[in-house]
């Protein structure tokens, strides 16, 4: 059976320092999952766990757990199961911003490894002038993650693909770096862990321009690999939904998903 689009976990809400728009917030999500027909979605809003060195990326100073645990309670639904997450982040250091004890209170938890266009949070300003050494990073730092003692059922790599890689005119170069050997070994460790990898709606984009070719065969090598994908709009507005019908059909028809090779671990 084709892959369904029947969930989305990796949304925003207003709490997002990005996003602040009055109009994303919990009940707005909820109507939009009920009248797609969606059964999960989850919340995962930008966070740094205040009990981790939050001096190393001020960004996040307020994106912390008080912070975005305002949204709590969700709003039951007899139809859709609504998650509590985060989307983490990953200094240039290779520090994670989210202690072990918070791990018990997200249902579900996003790690962008992908962030860099970040100077000087994720990425340092030399590294990010290179797009050898940006490619060289995209490997590195899933490495990183992977390296470490997470939940890893129910974590998910957001956006392999990230528009936040490099500056538009460098982002075919950058992704040229990636070595594939490197990303096919780590894939196959997140497919043995359990980690879900995001189709992120935005990435969606790649598939049809220049870097179309690499952009499909990362994916491809996921698959081939054994990891399960789920779907994240990364909606940080309401109009953001409007698009993924289309983008999400249109990845799960090129990487030719079926229902078999959907993450479940939420
Ligand atoms: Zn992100
Ligand atoms: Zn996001």
């Amino acid at each position: 059976m084709r892959f369904q689009y029947d969930h989305d976990l990796h949304i925003h809400s207003g709490l997002s320092l990005c996003s602040k728009d009055p109009e994303q917030n919990k009940e707005n999500i909820l109507r939009y999952a009920e009248e797609k027909g969606l059964h999960t979605i989850c919340i995962t809003d930008h966070f740094w766990d205040e009990k981790v060195d939050v001096e190393r990326i001020p960004w996040y100073f307020n994106q912390n757990y008080p912070h975005i645990s305002q949204i709590l309670p969700l709003p039951k639904s007899d139809k859709v199961r609504y998650l509590f997450g985060c989307e983490t982040e990953l200094s240039k250091d290779m520090v994670l911003g989210l202690s072990k004890e918070r791990y018990d209170l997200f249902d579900f938890i996003v790690v962008p490894t992908t962030h860099l266009r970040c100077e000087p949070l994720t990425i340092s300003k030399e590294e990010g002038a290179s797009a050898v050494r940006r490619g060289q990073l995209w490997s590195e730092r899933l490495d990183a993650v992977l390296s470490m003692d997470l939940p890893f059922h129910k974590v998910g790599i957001a956006h392999l693909l990230c528009g936040l890689m490099a500056n538009p005119d460098e982002l075919l170069q950058t992704m040229q770096n990636i070595s594939l050997l490197e990303a096919e070994r780590l894939f196959k460790k997140a497919a043995n862990f359990g980690v879900g990898i995001e189709i992120n709606a935005d990435d969606v984009k790649h598939f049809e321009d220049e870097t179309k070719e690499i952009s499909l065969k990362i994916y491809q090598i996921a698959k081939e690999s054994g990891c399960k994908f789920y779907l994240g709009s990364d909606a940080h507005h309401l109009r953001d939904f409007e698009t993924c019908d289309e983008r999400f059909a249109k990845a799960i028809d090129l990487l030719d998903l079926t229902e078999e090779d959907k993450y479940f671990g939420y």
